[in-house]
């Protein structure tokens, strides 16, 4: 139970430290061990209503005095750091709380890259990479189109020298000689990276991303292709989604596909966003073409492998419903933040 004595004791207790404190965090903390919802002095008050009654009246009135004398303390100490600040350092305000610096954080695409990557990371391939500014010969001439090919048209291209034997690579398919070139077979790659073409329109920038993937064994199938890529499409977009292939052409895989997904919007119902249909083309594959192999000089009768490419952008677009893609690349802090 308290009696004057201990709460003399309490008083000079608070006092000294108050007159020790040195910042105001010190202060903060000695009004909070005293004067807190559970502060020393609180407690005293709150404990005063189970005193004897000849008790009550003397402690009562001490503790009264002594939390104003406590407060006032406080009140000083606050005045006299402000004021020593003032003195060492005039014009600043100590206590005013220090400016955040933002927190930057990966670009959307730059994540859903790193998020498709992984999912063949698991599926045992290793990533692969090449440079941005290609030769004829890797980006057109060992995939299987020679000079005057119409697919060459298909790709509107960034030549940088005047002879077109510069140029920005118009897909990551390059990374796939260069790689060939360089190891022997089996090989499990995918080349992530960025591809450049003349286009610019909502779902066109003159800059973009894809993802390569090429794998090569002796005995790799169609049915293997269409596996890993069922697989990737789970993945991604949950998996509830079911994909189709549709026959088409490119000039380094033979026979070639697209590959469609249930749409990610209606979930096959028709909407919109798929063109009422229920699917969404998002990638193409095929095995690859004999001539592309002979290029790097592997036997295409001892070996068989697919390749397939896909544009990151649009796999963005789709998992995050973006409309325009112009808006990646705009910098609007108030666009990218959202991911
Ligand atoms: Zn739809």
């Amino acid at each position: 139970m308290v009696d004057e004595k201990k709460l003399h004791a309490l008083r000079e207790e608070a006092l000294a430290e108050i007159a020790a404190a040195r910042d105001e965090r010190a202060l903060e903390a000695c009004r909070v061990k005293y004067l807190g919802r559970k502060g020393q002095l609180t407690n005293v008050l709150k404990s005063i209503a189970q005193l004897p009654p000849e008790l009550k009246p003397i402690i009562g009135r001490l503790a009264n005095q002594f939390k104003k004398e406590i407060e006032a303390a406080l009140r000083q100490a606050k005045e006299e750091i402000k004021k020593r600040q003032e003195e060492t350092l005039p014009g600043i305000d100590l206590t005013l709380p220090g400016r955040p610096y933002p927190l930057g954080k990966l670009h959307p695409i730059t994540q859903v890259m790193v998020e498709l990557c992984d999912i063949f990371l698991r599926m045992g391939f290793s990533i692969a990479s090449g440079p941005e500014v290609e030769l004829d010969y890797y980006n057109f001439e060992a995939l299987n189109i020679p000079q005057d090919h119409p697919a060459r048209d298909m790709q509107a291209t960034f030549y940088l020298s005047g002879d077109k034997g510069v140029l920005l690579r118009t897909h990551t398919s390059p990374i796939q000689i260069r790689t060939m070139e360089r190891e022997r077979p089996p090989l499990r790659i995918i080349a992530p990276g960025k591809v450049y073409r003349c286009d610019s329109d909502v779902t066109h920038t003159p800059m973009f991303h894809q993802i390569e993937g090429l794998m090569v064994d002796k005995d790799v199938s169609f049915a293997d292709l269409k596996g890993i890529l069922t697989l990737f499409a789970q993945e991604t977009f949950g998996s509830e989604t079911r994909v189709r292939f549709r026959p088409s052409y490119f000039p380094f895989t033979e026979p070639s596909v697209e590959m469609d997904i249930s749409c990610v919007m209606c979930g096959g119902e028709g909407c919109r966003v798929c063109g009422q249909t229920g699917w969404l083309e998002i990638l193409g594959a095929g095995m690859v073409h004999p001539n592309v192999f002979r290029a790097v000089g592997y036997d295409p009768e001892e070996w068989v492998g697919f390749a397939f490419g896909l544009g990151v952008e649009r796999i963005a677009m789709l998992k995050y419903g973006i409309n325009d893609i112009r808006l990646f690349y705009e910098n609007h802090l108030r666009f990218l933040e959202q991911f």
